[in-house]
């Protein structure tokens, strides 16, 4: 196997009719542009589906920018072997900590800025809309995408790696994961949401999850769209789009609905 450099996609020169796949270059990073840097046994799966719509088109307008560091070109020996069995005994793999220390240590030499650096993890804290709104108003991020069983605890120690969870469930590895953060942070990063998709007024923003969205036809299935919403009223829509946004946080999200009166309290 041949080495491959490490990728970068997302530049400003490049003509907007170039799918993100083919814009790969292994150019310095882009000075100033947010920086998600993936390490990953997968460089093929970004940036996936962050190629597309809004987020594909920030990329190609250069408002962030994606590197992928490829674990296997840091393997040991002709197999490129990066991961072995776990101490101890046990089923599965682990990803052995040289291999994760070298490219680790390439990823973070071209780090720019304040970048935390994570390892996604199902022992995380969990992932929210507060550390998306954190990570957008920093540089970037260095992401460590596990495989297997995960990564050799001592990388964990001696780098000082924050992990983070999607969620309470086991993924087989790392990149959905980092997708779905990554989704949520770039989203917030200034200019990439255009005003009609503003992120001021949607779920979790303001403590509350969104009320109902309607569209055309006006009447489907024999469900008409509630009258309030074709009065042309604005304050009246204002006044039903919070109710009804406060009732269903109340009913499906106490957690959320506590914390809010708690806030409006003080
Ligand atoms: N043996 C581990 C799970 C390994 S799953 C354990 O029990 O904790 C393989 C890889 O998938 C992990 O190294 C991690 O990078 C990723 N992964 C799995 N679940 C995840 C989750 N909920 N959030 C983020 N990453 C996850």
């Amino acid at each position: 196997m041949t080495d491959t450099p490490s990728r970068a996609i997302g530049r400003k020169s490049i003509s907007a009719t170039l799918k993100p796949r083919e814009l790969m270059t292994d150019t310095p990073l882009l000075a100033g542009a947010w920086t998600a840097q993936i390490i990953t046994l997968f460089p093929q799966a970004f940036p996936g589906v962050l190629g597309e719509s809004l987020t594909g088109r920030a990329l190609q307008d250069g408002l962030w920018q994606l590197q992928t560091y490829d674990l296997r070109t840091h393997g040991i020996g002709k197999h490129r072997n990066v991961d072995d069995t776990p101490a101890g005994g046990g089923a599965g793999m682990v990803l052995r900590p040289d291999v994760l220390e070298a490219a680790i240590l390439e990823a973070r030499s071209a780090a720019k800025g304040i970048m935390p650096l994570v390892y996604l993890s199902p022992r995380g804290r969990r992932f929210d809309q507060t550390m998306a709104r954190n990570w957008a108003r920093m540089d970037g991020v260095t992401l460590l995408c596990g495989r297997f069983e995960g990564v050799d605890e001592r990388v964990i120690d001696h780098f000082g790696i924050t992990e983070v969870s999607l969620g309470d469930f086991v993924l087989t590895g790392g990149e959905i994961a980092a997708q779905a953060m990554i989704d949520a942070t770039v989203r917030l990063l200034p200019g990439v949401l255009g005003n009609a998709e503003s992120a001021v007024e949607e779920s979790h923003s303001g403590g509350l999850l969104e009320h109902p969205q309607y569209t055309k036809p006006a009447l489907w299935q024999g469900r008409p769209i509630p009258e309030v919403l074709m009065s042309g009223n604005h304050a009246k829509i204002a006044a039903w789009r919070r109710a009804m946004s406060e009732q269903i946080t109340a009913q499906r999200r106490p957690d959320l609905w506590a914390a809010y009166k708690a806030k409006d309290a003080t």
